[in-house]
């Protein structure tokens, strides 16, 4: 077991009971305070960001040899291009420092701890490639159902490659970030030329992602084995989705405008280490993969997603409860993958997920599925009906995971629906 993931340890800090964020967390983020707007690197323990910038300034990790620049950074790429074992020795000295009995530590407190709610969270990673994939095999059955033909609904490649496509990484924001309702060609009438205009399909995506650790050289590939190497953590992905721009303007190249106008993360990145208790075996792949997508071990991680809508007034619906081990492609083998034509990979690239569904009506993982394309509506607490999202509406990501007493949580992805330009 790694040292900082023991379920019996304590924190000086106090911790709520359900809170995302035990010592045994310990995730990184990048924020910002009224009072010194430059940003810089923390972690977070129950309702505290811990800011690592002083932290170090008071001497706490000058053995750990990590040049103080790490800590002033505007994104957390350059600490993360440190490799696991300078990431992991912070992590591991956090733990040390925030465990209970350190009366030392928490006495120079008032340096480095602020109340969440005094801060303001930035995107953590500048990130250079967005890479998109289509790992749920139920989401991937609903939508062939949906776009195409529910005879054929999983083309003939899907079981044996994990799917993915090119995204946009110049639009992926923070939580928090208001979206833009974007306008776009559509065809909502097939017997009439396209329009133009905002969309009226305005969808989100349930995902997670992981982030690139470690770069690969050009022409190189990496095994499943060795794939955990060159992941980072993982952190909440929301996929805003345009369902009309998409369904017009996707074949034959993929999803374009009706993707790129937005997605939005979740401020914190959980390492592996700390969701390294939670694996779980993957679904059987049947027919068997080529044999470099073959893995040993638990690649799959027992994470509980949930999708919340707020409208503008009155009170939110969660829409969606749904579980990152349903994916059936996992992260090491989309990863593998990915290298396995010699593209090279660096360090704080993203790749997600794609929509993460379930079996069940109530944990598809987009508005799409939900309302089967809009014939089921949801039916919200003010009795107004939702197809798809309205100006207004606030979509809230959650996820956690919860073994032995811990839970381990991302916090919340969050953005709200403006209307269009
Ligand atoms: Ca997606």
């Amino acid at each position: 077991m790694i040292d900082a993931n023991n379920p019996a340890l304590e924190s000086w800090v106090e911790v709520p009971e359900n809170s995302d964020f035990p010592i045994q967390n310990l995730p990184f983020g990048i924020f910002r305070t009224p009072t010194n707007p430059a940003p810089r690197m923390c972690t977070r323990i129950g309702d505290f960001v811990v800011d690592l910038a002083v932290m170090n300034y008071l001497s706490l990790f000058e053995d750990l040899e990590i040049d103080n620049d790490v800590f002033t950074a505007s994104y957390l790429n350059d600490f993360i291009q440190l490799g696991k074992t300078k990431t992991r020795a912070l992590r591991n000295r956090l733990s040390n420092l925030l465990q209970k009995g350190n009366e030392e530590i928490s006495n120079l407190s008032w340096h480095f701890l602020h109340p969440i709610d005094k801060v303001e969270m930035l995107l953590p990673i500048k990130v250079g490639d967005y890479t998109d994939f289509y790992s749920s095999i139920e989401h991937a059955t609903n939508v062939g159902c949906l776009f195409r033909d529910p005879e054929n609904a999983l083309l003939p490649n899907w079981k044996h490659l994990p799917v993915g496509y090119h995204g946009r990484a110049s639009s992926i924001v923070a939580s928090g970030t208001p979206i833009t309702r974007p306008n776009g060609q559509t065809r909502p009438n097939s017997e009439e030329p396209p329009v133009f205009g905002p969309s009226k399909l305005l969808d989100f995506e349930l995902e997670m992602a992981f982030i690139v650790g470690r770069e690969t050289k050009l022409g190189q590939s990496v095994s499943t084995t060795e794939a955990e190497d060159y992941i980072f953590g993982m952190l909440l992905f929301n996929d805003w989705s345009a369902r009309d721009i998409q369904s017009w303007e996707y074949v034959p190249l993929g999803p374009f405008l009706g993707k790129s106008f937005a997605s939005t993360v979740s401020p914190w990145i959980v390492t592996l280490d700390a969701l390294d208790p939670f694996r779980v075996e993957g679904p059987v792949q049947d027919p068997a993969v080529l044999p470099y997508l073959q893995y040993e071990g638990k690649h799959n991680f027992d994470i509980a997603l949930e999708v919340e809508i707020k409208p503008e007034k009155g009170a939110g619906k969660v829409v969606s409860q749904s579980n990152f081990k349903f994916l059936y492609w996992n992260i090491c083998q989309q990863l593998a993958h990915h290298t396995s034509n010699g593209c090279n990979l660096n360090v704080g690239d993203l790749c997600a997920s794609g929509t993460i569904s379930g079996k069940d009506v109530n944990s598809y993982g987009s508005m799409l599925e939900i309302t089967w394309r809009g014939t089921k509506p949801v039916q919200m607490p003010d009795g107004s009906l939702r197809k798809f999202l309205h100006d207004g509406d606030t979509v809230i990501m959650r996820g956690h995971c919860a073994k032995n007493g811990v839970r381990i949580g991302f916090g919340e992805a969050v953005g709200t629906i403006l209307a269009a330009h």
